[in-house]
């Protein structure tokens, strides 16, 4: 077994992570640098032969999945050649705006080199990706069909070490199941959160205890560690939301060479309406095609009336390319209410041995595709708290570290979403602002490079969104306004 890039130094101690999806894999990645031994654990199994497709842990997977470029950075930074071992197993990439069509507002961005590339895996070939080279690490164990049920607090009398420990002894759900409760071996110096129950999904074995230095919550967007944290007697983290009433509908196509013209993809933007859509390319030669409507303007998911939801975009495209093309499925929905946000950053003291990741810290709308960024970016922050003052006082450094990229996410998410005046929420002067230039800004790249190269940069997270603020950036979107207010 080969360690990925930055597995290093001896680690001591055993972290055990809740979720085996894209945040889990990265926390573990990271994790593995610093402890002495990683647990994985997933209520699905997730073995490379179980969990080929979408499976019921992550039905999103069913659906467009698009990596932001800086999520794709982090990913070759922390398994190295990544894009290229992907793309050799048959994944398609582009150049953003060279070999796929953007569009806002009916009218297509102008196709200009962004420097950026598409990795158009299906999300279950990424995540199996991402699982391979992950299981990789000799420090990482898997335990598949084990559902996490509630922390442990430690009682600050007794401290537990035995198998979980890492003595090296092999870890299989079986073993978890029969072996009981681990023993406290030691003297416990610290109150946290200690361990974790976990029973196989059937429920069918009482549940059992996982003992830990560290327990990372990636259960993602159904976490229950609030309900766990609460029971326990720790502080609750305040949640923040934002309702979208939003609905997916996706369905596969057989692709050949010639459909799009050539083209890997065609993203048409919901705002300023409350339709949109994509379909891109991916392995197996399929099209993945996703119809998106925003509050409760549903795409339905009967073949007749997903026709007719595509035609009704602002552009034509994929209308055209599924009249054309075989389906290989029906259509399936997925309903995402509201973008949620744990607030565990604002907390005055989180619980000690406990942190949380991805979606299960903050799940944000998928229209905009940061997800699986965000998570990486939070994974870089736990390497950088780990890297800095190892398990040591982790959680206050790891949620505020955390909350940075996150909160940019959030923002360009929410604000956007804010555009709509049925979306609750409150509009600072921020809000109003960027919301007043930005569909400026998207109307002027369907002529200007310099403004489109920018804003894709900036919504594939590479950019801050400052660099459309720039005196520049600024006088080429009021000239594009100007000349379009000259010509109607
Ligand atoms: C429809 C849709 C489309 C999306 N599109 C995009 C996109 O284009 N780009 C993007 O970057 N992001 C997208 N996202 C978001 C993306 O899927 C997530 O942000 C990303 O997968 C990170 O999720 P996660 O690992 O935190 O959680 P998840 O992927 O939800 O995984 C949680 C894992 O925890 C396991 N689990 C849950 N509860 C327990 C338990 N009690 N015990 C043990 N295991 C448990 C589950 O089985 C699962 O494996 C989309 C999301 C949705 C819903």
């Amino acid at each position: 077994m080969t360690a990925p890039s930055g597995g290093g130094g001896a680690g001591h101690g055993h972290a055990v992570v809740l979720g085996a999806s894209v945040a889990g894999l990265l926390a573990a990645r990271v994790l593995a640098e610093h402890v002495g031994q990683v647990t994985v654990l997933d209520r699905d199994d997730v073995t490379p032969a179980a969990a080929a497709g979408a499976r019921g842990g992550a039905a999103q997977g069913r659906h467009l999945h698009a990596l932001m470029e800086r999520g794709r950075q982090i990913l070759d930074e922390l398994y190295p050649d990544f894009t290229a071992k992907i793309a050799a197993d048959g994944v398609p990439t582009a150049e953003t705006l060279v070999g796929t069509r953007w569009y806002f507002d009916g009218a297509r961005v102008t196709p200009v080199p962004t420097g950026l590339t598409s990795v158009l895996a299906s999300r279950p070939a990424l995540e199996a990706a991402l699982r391979a080279a992950t299981l990789g690490h000799d420090r990482i164990r898997l335990l598949p069909g084990l559902r996490a049920v509630g922390l442990v607090r430690g009682s600050g009398s007794t401290r537990a070490a035995g198998a979980a420990q890492g003595t090296g002894a092999a870890w299989s759900a079986e073993t978890v199941r029969s072996a009981g409760p681990v023993r406290s071996a030691g003297p416990v110096a610290r109150d946290g959160v200690v361990g974790v129950r976990v029973e196989p999904p059937a429920g069918d074995a009482p549940a059992r205890t996982i003992e830990a230095d560290l327990v990372v919550d990636a259960t993602g967007r159904g976490s229950r560690a609030s309900e766990w944290l609460a029971d326990l007697g720790f502080d609750v983290p305040r949640e923040e939301t934002v309702g979208v009433d939003l609905a997916y509908a996706s369905r596969t196509y057989r692709r050949r060479p010639t459909d799009l013209g050539g083209d890997l993809g065609v993203i048409i933007s919901t705002l300023p309406g409350r339709r949109g859509g994509g379909a891109v390319a991916q392995e197996g030669d399929r099209w993945i095609v996703t119809l998106a409507g925003m509050l409760g303007d549903h795409p339905p998911v009967d073949a007749p009336g997903y026709e007719r939801f595509a035609a009704s975009l602002p552009a034509l495209d994929i209308h055209r390319l599924i009249q054309d093309a075989e389906p290989l499925d029906d259509p399936v929905r997925y309903r995402f209410r509201a973008s949620r946000r744990l607030r565990y950053d604002l907390l005055r003291t989180p619980a000690a041995g406990f942190v949380a990741i991805g979606d299960a810290l903050c799940t944000l709308n998928p229209l905009y595709a940061q997800g699986m960024t965000v998570a990486a970016q939070q994974a870089l922050e736990l390497r950088a708290c780990l890297c800095s003052g190892g398990l040591d006082d982790l959680a206050a450094r790891y949620f505020t570290a955390a909350a940075r990229p996150t909160s940019r996410a959030w923002s360009i998410a929410t604000d956007s979403d804010l555009r709509y005046r049925e979306v609750e929420g409150r509009r600072g002067p921020r809000t109003r602002i960027t919301n007043a230039y930005i569909p400026r800004v998207q109307a002027a790249t369907r002529s200007d490079p310099v403004l489109a190269r920018n804003l894709l940069r900036v919504v594939n997270l590479v950019e801050p969104p400052s660099v459309l603020l720039t005196p520049a950036a600024v006088l080429r979107t009021a000239r594009h306004t100007l000349t379009r207010r000259g010509q109607s």
